[in-house]
């Protein structure tokens, strides 16, 4: 193994950890994933994320055959189909994690773009949020969804699910994961109220200064 590969696996460890105990994850619902430069590095399958050991991750070749450690997650054909259709992706992470979940399940909601630019740091480490239809958990059709959109967005909610987001790394998918859901509660506090969101003429002064932060 790599030193890089090593290093990969305690930072998963860690922060899968840490996804766990601040509630953003609970029992065994999520999975995170990192690219290599040879395969993909994933979460197990039934495993709770508070509970994943680095040598307890599994391991992808290029073309996404398991090579070693446990089954990876049921869910990895949406990770791959956001590792293909946005470039520069190095990890992925998709939580159940509550208000961006209950966002999925409105009816009200603009596909295209689901939550409005409330804060400078959803539009710089998420950009928009697409919504992609339900289907049933394992439907490998979801990933079809998502490659559908042909990378259009970084973040996508899986309706009636939850988030699914793609980071440079794997550190700025998980803050990604994280703006995502506290942005969502933003949005449901303010439901009803009147608000000032951030004008198109500051999304494109942060979307050009913060250029990078996302995968492209
Ligand atoms: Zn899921």
């Amino acid at each position: 193994m790599t030193e890089k590969e090593a290093r990969l696996r305690a930072e998963m460890s860690r922060l899968c950890r840490s996804l766990f105990e601040r509630g953003f994850s609970v029992g065994t619902a999520g999975n995170v994933s990192a690219r290599l430069d040879d395969g993909l590095l994933i979460t197990p399958t039934n495993c709770s994320l508070g509970d994943i050991a680095s040598d307890r991750i599994a391991r992808l070749d290029a073309t996404g055959r398991h090579v070693d450690g446990p089954r990876p997650s049921k869910e990895i054909f949406l990770h791959r189909a956001l590792y293909e259709t946005r470039p520069g992706t190095g990890a992925v992470v998709h939580l159940h994690s509550t208000w961006a979940t209950a966002l999925s399940c409105r009816s009200d909601l603009d596909p295209e773009d689901c939550l409005p630019p409330l804060t400078p740091y959803v539009v710089m480490r998420v950009g928009t949020v697409v919504r992609v239809p339900y289907v049933a958990p394992g439907d490998p059709r979801a990933g079809t969804l998502i490659r559908e959109l042909r990378g259009r967005a970084a973040a996508v909610l899986l309706a009636n699910h939850g988030p699914i987001v793609a980071g440079v790394d794997l550190a700025s998918a998980v803050a990604a994961a994280e703006e995502l859901e506290e942005t969502a509660k933003l949005a449901f506090i303010l439901r009803g109220m009147p608000v000032d969101t951030l004008t198109a003429a500051d999304v494109t002064t942060l979307e050009t200064a913060y250029r990078g932060m996302k995968p492209g």
